[in-house]
């Protein structure tokens, strides 16, 4: 397995719409191992394969904390089915936006349907932690990031500051 670069702001890339898969395969079950190791070192508790450059529906989880026995999980094609009444509060990170945490509200109940590393259709109901994950990464396969949630104020801060650090690191 080999761990991969992560794409950060100002990226073009993050705001692109990902092309569904149309086989899992051996190339793509590689791409989610590597996606995994990439995931676990940085550490995260969640990836879209967009954010190792490559705009492809792919996601892999694991809400596992660091004393609890690893949970990875790989979705591919993820579709958002359902979503509860009930909402949660969360500050999200992101591995492409260093730094930079935001608090969300999202719903704290999904039904996902996605197709998994064997090609099987399948269907999972998350609550608490993994709901709000799989919610951040399905935003990403669609472009969206968490500093959407900001107002367009705070926003334009945050991208200034990512393309200022952008242009310092060209010039050094
Ligand atoms: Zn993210």
């Amino acid at each position: 397995m080999t761990t991969l670069p992560i794409i950060t702001l100002p990226d073009p890339l993050l705001r692109a719409s990902s092309a569904p898969v149309e086989r899992v395969d051996d190339e793509l079950r590689r791409l989610m191992d590597d996606m995994l190791e990439t995931m676990y070192s940085a550490p995260g508790v969640g990836l879209a394969a967009v954010q190792v450059a490559v705009p492809r529906r792919v996601i892999v989880v694991d809400p596992a904390g660091d004393d609890e026995e690893p949970t990875p999980l790989c979705l591919v094609n993820p579709e958002i089915v359902t979503l509860g009444n009930e909402v949660r509060l969360h500050e999200e990170g992101c591995l492409s936006i260093p730094d930079v945490h935001v608090e969300i509200e999202r719903p704290s109940q999904v039904t996902v349907r996605y197709v998994d590393r064997e090609g099987h259709r399948q269907e999972l109901t998350a609550e608490g932690l993994l709901a709000t994950v799989l919610q951040h990464e399905i935003n990403h396969l669609d472009g969206k990031l968490i500093v959407d949630f900001l107002s367009s104020l705070k926003r334009d801060m945050v991208f200034r500051k990512f393309k200022k650090q952008a242009r310092t690191a060209e010039t050094l």
